[in-house]
Order: C-alpha cells, then structure tokens, then sequence
C-alpha cells in the first residue's frame, strides 16, 4: 500500500459530500479538509444545510418503525456484518485516521480495533437486554420491566476519537433498537465519510438504510437543530465541557434526555514503593499519547518527594528521545496536534505557564517544521496555578510533590473535572484509600496502570464537569432505551396496591 492507497480501497478519493441518509447529501456549505501532518488542504466536503438535516431526520424516523420491531438478536446479526466490514478496513481506516487528525498510525489503527470490540459486545448484548421480575404485593398478579427501544439518537463526537466515540453509542444504540443520526466533528469528516460508506455497503443490501445516518456540517447550521428536536429522545454528545453546558441545558430545557462525555483532568498518584519502570511507561502514554489530545490523557503527575527527583530525571531523559513527526512513520511516537488553534492553545498555555511561576522542566516550544507540532513539555507546577486547572488538549504534563497520601487525594480531586484517574503502588492501605468513598472522585481508577486507554467492557465517562455519562460496556446500554413497568392481573378481582378500599 503506497502511502495514500487507504483512499482508495474506502472509497472516498471523489467523495465530497457530507451527509447521507438513504442517498448521499450536500447542499450547504463547503468545508475545508487540512491535514495536520504538513497543514495541506486534502479535500472540501459539502455540508449539510437545514434542509439536508430535515430529509435525514424524515428517513430516520421512519425506519425506526420499522428498526424497533426486528428481533434485537436479528439487529446484533446485522452489527455483526458491520464488525468484520471493519475488521476487513482496519488497516485504511486507520491510516485515514492518522492522516486526518494526527495520531500514529498504531493508535489510528487501535481506534478501529475499539469501533469492532465494541460492535463484538453488541452483538451479545443484543441477547441479554434484560428486564427484571418483581413479586406483586397482589395475589395473581405479574408485574416486571422491559427495555424498549427510545428512538432517534443523536450522537455529536469529538475529532480525536473520530470512529471510537461514533463506535461506542452506535453499535450499542443499533442493537437497542434505535437509529442514530451522527454530527462528526467538523475537524474529521472525512473519517466520518468513510465509516458511513462501510455501513452502507452492509446496510443497504440489508434494506437497513437510514438506520445510520450521516450529517457533515457545522454546529451552527446542523449542531443546533439537532439539539433542540423534540424528535430525537436522547442526544448524546461527546466533546468540551463548554459544548456540554450548551448541549446539555439545550436538550435539559425540551426535558430530552443528554449522555455527556465531556473534558478531564486526569491524574496519577506516585507512591514511595511503586515501580520507576511500570511508572516511566504509564506516564509515556498517558502524557505524551495522541499528542495529548485523548480526554483521559494524563496531565497531571503527584509525586511523593522522597522519589520525586529520580522519576523527572528520568522522564526528561525519556521525553528527549520521543522521536515526533509524520504520524504514518512506523518510528514515529508523537504526532501533530489536530490544527493551528490547538497549537496557539498550546503556546497560550505556555505563556499562561510562566506568568504564573511554572518551571518549564522540558519543551515548551512550538517545532519549526510544516504541520501543527509542538514539542512534549514538562513544568515542575504547584496547584496553586489556575492554568493546572484547566484541560489544556496538549502534550503538557504538570509535575506536583507531596509528602502524605491523604495530601495528594485532596489536591488530585480539587479540579473540576472527574474523568479518570490512577495510583501506582504496591501498598495495600493506599490503594484502598485510593479506591475508598473518601478516595479518588473520578468515573475511572487505576491502579498500576495509567489513566489512558479503557478496555471497552466497563462503564466509560466521568463525573463534575466532565459530565456524568457513561457509555460502552457493563448496563451503558440503558441510557438508549426506555424503560416501561408492566403490572398484569390475571385473578377475578382488582385488588388496589396499598390495600386501599375504593368505594
Ligand atoms: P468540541 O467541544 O470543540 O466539539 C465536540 C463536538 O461538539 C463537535 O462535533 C462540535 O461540532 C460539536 N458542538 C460544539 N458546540 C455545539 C453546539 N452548540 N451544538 C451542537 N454541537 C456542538 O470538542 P473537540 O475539540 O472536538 O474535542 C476535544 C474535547 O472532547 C476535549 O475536551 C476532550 O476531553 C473531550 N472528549 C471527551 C471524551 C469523553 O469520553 N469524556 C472523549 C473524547 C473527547
């Protein structure tokens, strides 16, 4: 494969249109395409516009009456095909990840590999979306609860998972017995593209189009619409805390329902008895990973003093070999970040860094080559900064020393974000602190490993203003159905609950 096949075998070297429903759309606007990797324009999209939108919500809606009766195993056999359609585009799919938005092609490739876990384990769930029986407190009587399928879902994603987070909620909503209306970020639409042609290629002669739905376009233009439709029940948004508190008091004032999957500020807690090794490589990841651009990035580094010392050595010694470039080169670790805003957030940072008394221990600069790459940074901070406070989506790395356990907790869950967190010790009291009520306040916990990279089974998301949601494995799968009670009396009688006497 010559370095831009992958175009070719998706299928997407003359597509430039933005939304699709049963038939490809594209009436607004067109959107610029630049790759971060030598800031060239690779294609324009045309956008979907007002109109777009309406057709796309039509077709939706009126394949859900259609969608919501199939057997769910029947609908899990159709995310099945999607699974292995992705397994067979694994290899394009991710280097189109990487081109457009910048990770390494390991990481692109890694995304992919989450998009077929996650439609794996919807194809099990689509047999065990159980309900539960209760014991009526009324003789011959039945009473239980099913799960019905909600509706339309709306799904607005972030550009730095710009398959996985799609992934997660589709595969999931597909097998509950919903259909998904989908608003990339306008940063990725070409990944976007690519993903809705492989789902066409199996929904279609399937009679299953319109289920997933695609729609390029601005937040402006289509964002809004989405948000504020009565028509779709659950709108879930993945992306900034700012866009959360828009979104989410959007859809909270029509009394929809909202899953947010929004920043962190995630931290990990080093103990005296941890492992210099294990710690240099969680740190490696987690900080240096996607450029810094994952939400569960690690940005924040608590070091207990009497160590404090020898890991910075260390990890400086280990930043100055991070070879960063090309993300389509197999020795490439780091990345660009996605675009010159992020990069001018990046240098703001910075300056932000020294007004307030940070010690820049490593990098800082912006690199001096085509493409959007700044260098991987460390500063020596202390919790005192308002900067630390904030997700800055770069590859900065604040370093604090404490000397007690209880110390580090306070100072780890004192942001505002709860996404995830870890510690690394061999201590069992620490790590039970850790893990304890009183201990870290986040959606995730490690211990031994780093805040990065979640396994597709457990529950994912975060709590404060990260936002509360939580998609993927163990019972995500609720939030995209509907919950209905059903009492049955199946005596000659009609008792009253309560063993109220009417009339
Ligand atoms: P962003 O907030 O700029 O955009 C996210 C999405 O929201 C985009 O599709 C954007 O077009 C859309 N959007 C923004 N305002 C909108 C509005 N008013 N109406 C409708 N749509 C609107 O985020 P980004 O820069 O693409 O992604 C980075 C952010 O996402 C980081 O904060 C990161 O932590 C977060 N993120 C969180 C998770 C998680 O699971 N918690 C996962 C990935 C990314």
């Amino acid at each position: 494969m010559t370095k831009l096949d992958f175009l070719s075998e998706l299928g997407i070297e003359d597509m430039n249109l933005g939304g699709y429903s049963d038939n490809w759309l594209g009436s607004g606007d067109d959107l610029d395409c630049i790759t971060p990797v030598d800031g060239t324009l690779i294609a324009k999209v045309k956008q979907c516009n007002s109109d777009d939108y309406e057709n796309i919500l039509q077709k939706s809606t009126d394949i859900f009456k259609k969608w919501r009766m199939e057997p769910a195993p029947k609908r899990g056999e159709v995310v099945r095909n999607l699974a292995n359609a992705f397994r067979e585009h694994k290899t394009a799919l991710g280097k189109l990840i990487s081109w457009e938005m910048g990770k390494i092609q390991a990481e692109g490739e890694g995304e992919v590999q989450e998009m077929i876990d996650i439609a794996d384990y919807a194809v099990g769930l689509s047999r065990q979306l159980y309900g539960k029986t209760m014991h009526s407190e009324r003789p011959n009587h039945r009473m239980y609860e099913q799960w019905h399928p909600l509706g339309a879902v709306g799904i607005v994603t972030a550009f730095n998972f710009p398959g996985a987070v799609w992934a997660w909620n589709a595969m999931i909503a597909a097998v509950c017995g919903d259909v998904m209306v989908w608003k990339p970020s306008s940063k990725t639409p070409l990944t976007a593209i690519a993903i809705q042609k492989i789902v066409n290629d199996v929904m279609t002669p399937l009679g299953w189009d319109g289920v997933m739905s695609l729609l390029v376009g601005s937040s402006r233009d289509v964002g809004e619409l989405l948000v504020n439709d009565r028509r779709m029940p659950l709108i879930s948004a993945t992306g900034s805390c700012n866009m959360g508190r828009k979104i989410g008091g959007a859809v909270a004032k029509r009394l929809g329902r909202s899953l947010l999957e929004l920043g962190g500020n995630n931290a990990i807690i080093v103990m005296p008895d941890s492992d210099p090794e294990l710690i240099l490589r969680a740190v490696l990841f987690g900080a240096v990973g996607t450029s810094g651009q994952r939400c569960t990035s690690t940005r924040r580094l608590f070091l207990h003093k009497s160590i404090s010392s020898s890991i910075i050595e260390k990890l400086i010694a280990s930043y100055s070999q991070i070879k960063i470039g090309d993300p389509l080169n197999s020795d490439t670790l780091v990345g660009p970040l996605v675009d010159g805003k992020a990069v001018q957030d990046y240098v703001d940072a910075i300056e932000i860094i020294k007004k307030e008394k940070g010690k820049i221990l490593y990098g800082g600069n912006v690199m001096q080559m085509d493409g959007f790459y700044v260098e991987p940074t460390l500063v020596k901070a202390n919790m005192g900064m308002n900067i630390v406070r904030e997700e800055t989506f770069a590859p900065i790395l604040y370093l604090f020393e404490f000397e007690d356990l209880n110390e580090a907790i306070e100072a780890h869950n004192s942001v505002d974000q709860g996404l995830s967190s870890s510690i690394f010790t061999k201590d069992m009291q620490s790590v039970e602190k850790f893990l304890s009520h009183s201990g870290s306040d986040c959606g995730i916990a490690n211990v031994n490993i780093g805040t990065s990279g979640a396994e597709i089974g457990g529950a994912f998301g975060g709590e404060k203003d990260t936002g509360g949601g939580r998609e993927a494995g163990s019972d995500s799968w609720k939030v995209y159905m509907r919950r209905q009670t059903n009492t049955l009396n199946w005596s000659d009688d009609l008792p009253l609950a309560q063993g109220i006497e009417f009339g």
